[in-house]
């Protein structure tokens, strides 16, 4: 086995640190907390700079790259950045696009990438009768007399759902019945008549704004449709494993920034006429918290080089997103007591990272959800006649 970076992937991570000092220094992190937006020079900046390519078709202006190396990258932007930073997730959305969209979806989509940054859309899946159980939605289309449809419904969570131009609203067909399993996606303008927003205040991952979002009465028509009749859920199931070591990533990333601080803070910090740094009790908590990053980072590597390599990650992307995003959210909230009460103010970043890392136990699947995953399959692959 080879654990070590080839040159490459060492420079892109030497190039996403000087990006961050560019862009995202404690001042200006601080700035776009306070706006819940990042402007458009610093999200047209990480495309130009090639990182917002990577994987993503050479014939729409992508750069060819591994998976294993986009989690590199995205580790680095979220630990040099000590920050959630969400346009990073931009890249993936652009892989369901130019996967699954018409020619003319996919040309809008990759121009407005190309010229801000970011796709022109985000994720409007759930809703507020389901979440983990989306079977349960009730957002329905409805195909009118005159060959459109009428988009009815309500989701819920949707990051920078009043920030972008559209949103891919997933809805099903005609009936809102659980077992109805003909889902589609549609690219809905939020310009659109009958289409309203309610915010929704989040504590942490502040860099967006979340919100409700209601359709009402909403005219689609046959081009809004991203891929085939009634295969929304297969399409969206599709990126999902990735989506999990995506997130296991910015885990990982905002851990790391805490680790950074509140380690250094040990050789700071006298009580009793000693740095705290000497008590073992203090050292114990680093020694715990140094073996989950440890173990947090090898197991998503393997995960994404097994992926690139064309091995199945059902059950270890699930197992990965679950220990990855609960120690890494450990190793915040051990971070913080670290610093001791100042950890717990907002002139530190732990006490950021502690709030944003808390909230990837919930976004692409909660903790409980990758139980439910990778127990059933363990169960399967353990069994013997
Ligand atoms: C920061 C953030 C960003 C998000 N961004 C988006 C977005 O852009 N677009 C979007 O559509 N959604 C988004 N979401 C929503 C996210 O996908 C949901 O929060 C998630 O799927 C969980 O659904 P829920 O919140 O409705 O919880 P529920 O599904 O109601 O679950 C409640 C609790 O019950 C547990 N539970 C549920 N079913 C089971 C079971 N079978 N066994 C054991 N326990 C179970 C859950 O694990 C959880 O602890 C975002 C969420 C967060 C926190």
């Amino acid at each position: 086995m080879d654990f070590n970076l080839t040159d490459e992937q060492e420079l892109m991570v030497a190039s996403v640190k000087e990006y961050c000092e560019r862009y995202f220094s404690e001042e200006q992190v601080r700035e776009y907390y306070e706006n819940h937006h990042v402007p458009v020079e610093v999200t047209k900046a990480w495309v130009d700079a090639g990182f917002g390519l990577l994987g993503i078709d050479e014939e729409y202006g992508g750069v060819p790259a591994d998976l294993l190396t986009i989690g590199l990258v995205l580790e680095a932007v979220y630990h040099y950045a000590a920050a959630s930073v969400p346009f990073i997730n931009n890249s993936v959305a652009m892989f369901d696009i130019t996967r699954f969209g018409s020619p003319e979806q996919i040309k809008m989509c990759v121009d407005a990438y190309h010229e801000t940054g970011r796709p022109p859309f985000v994720f409007g899946i759930s809703e507020p009768e389901a979440g983990s159980d989306n079977k349960n939605m009730s957002t329905t289309s409805r195909k009118q007399p005159d060959g459109t449809y009428r988009l009815n419904g309500s989701k819920t969570f949707v990051s920078d759902g009043d920030q972008y131009p559209y949103i891919l609203v997933l809805a099903k067909e005609e009936d809102p019945s659980r077992d109805n399993p003909a889902v589609s996606m549609w690219l809905v303008s939020t310009k659109s008549e009958g289409v309203s927003f309610s915010p929704l205040e989040k504590i942490g991952q502040q860099m967006m704004t979340f919100c409700e979002v209601y359709l009402d009465d909403v005219v689609a028509t046959e081009d809004m449709r991203v891929g085939n009749p009634g295969e929304g859920f297969k399409n969206l199931m599709h990126g999902l494993e990735l989506e999990r070591c995506n997130v296991s990533a910015w885990s990982l990333g905002l851990a790391q920034a805490a680790m950074d601080e509140a380690a250094a803070y040990c050789s700071k910090r006298v009580c009793f006429k000693k740095n705290i740094g000497s008590y073992q009790l203090v050292q114990e908590k680093l020694v715990e918290m140094e073996t989950k990053l440890q173990t947090a980072r090898l197991f998503m590597y393997k995960t994404l080089w097994d992926l690139d390599n064309g091995n199945s990650i059902r059950i270890n992307s699930a197992l990965l997103k679950r220990y990855t995003v609960r120690s890494c959210f450990e190793v915040c909230d051990d971070a913080m007591q670290i610093m001791g009460g100042l950890g717990y103010t907002k002139e530190t970043r732990v006490s950021r990272l502690f709030l944003d890392s808390r909230g990837n136990r919930f976004g692409g699947g909660t903790d409980e959800i990758m139980v439910h995953i990778a127990g059933r399959e363990l169960v399967k692959a353990y069994a013997q006649d």
